[in-house]
């Protein structure tokens, strides 16, 4: 089962889909946390993609869909993966669906989760992230046991350079105008769910599951 988490960012696609992976034994994969990788590891893609990430802007197609399709088409993915943070660009989900369709597989399900302007700002500007484990945490709704510390593994708690405000707005009018297009493709395809971000983690997990309750009782029954 191949899924599609697609949503601006804050709205939560990273800890959704990381609850998806473990419910549904699915890996998944983040296209924003592996150029993340690139960059601390200082490889040329690292180097060719920070400047654009720095600014809230998107890292050039060419080089995010070879790195995106070599992970997806790649064993631990064949039967399937939960998808968050690409496609972001109408070019990244043609070649998504032309790498996917000449190996038999096509997108399952997207599932759009969405949520006000002012609750994403406040959730990517209050947003603290281990520098160890990657755990995500916040300021005022999920706070460390210790300031400053993360409750796992004990490293420290940072921003990420592209959670300030100026580049959060940034990020979101970028999702406006380059991401949000794809959705009228998938809903022509017939395979677009909207579910409400809002509110609690564990009741947002639960609204993705009853989304795809449909495409999981199908392919358990093949
Ligand atoms: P994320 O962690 O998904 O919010 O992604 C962080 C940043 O990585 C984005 O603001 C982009 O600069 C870059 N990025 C992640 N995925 C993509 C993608 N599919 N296309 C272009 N840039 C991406």
């Amino acid at each position: 089962m191949d899924l599609l988490l697609i949503g601006p960012p804050g709205v939560g696609k990273g800890t959704q889909a990381a609850r998806l992976r473990q419910t549904l034994d699915i890996p998944h994969l983040s296209t924003g946390d592996l150029l993340r990788r690139h960059v601390s590891e200082g490889t040329r893609l690292g180097a060719a993609a920070a400047a654009h990430m720095r600014r809230g802007d998107l890292v050039p197609d060419e080089l995010v869909t070879e790195m995106a399709l070599g992970q997806i088409l790649g064993p631990p993915c064949a039967a399937g993966v939960v998808l968050d943070g690409f496609p972001r660009t109408p070019a990244q989900a043609e070649a998504l669906d032309v790498a996917l369709a000449a190996h038999g597989r096509r997108l399952t399900a997207v599932l759009h989760l969405n949520a006000p302007d002012r609750t994403l700002l406040r959730r990517l500007t209050g947003r603290r992230t281990c520098g160890g484990c990657g755990d995500s945490y916040h300021l005022d709704t999920r706070k460390p046991r210790t300031p400053g510390r993360c409750d796992s593994c004990g490293h420290r708690l940072v921003q990420r350079a592209d959670d300030t405000a100026e580049t959060a707005r940034t990020r979101l009018a970028v999702h406006t105008r380059q991401t949000q297009p794809l959705l009228a493709r998938y809903r022509l395809a017939g395979v677009l769910h909207e579910v409400d971000g809002c509110g609690d983690v564990g009741d947002i997990t639960r609204r993705l599951l009853a989304a795809l309750a449909p495409h999981t009782v199908h392919s358990s029954a093949c």
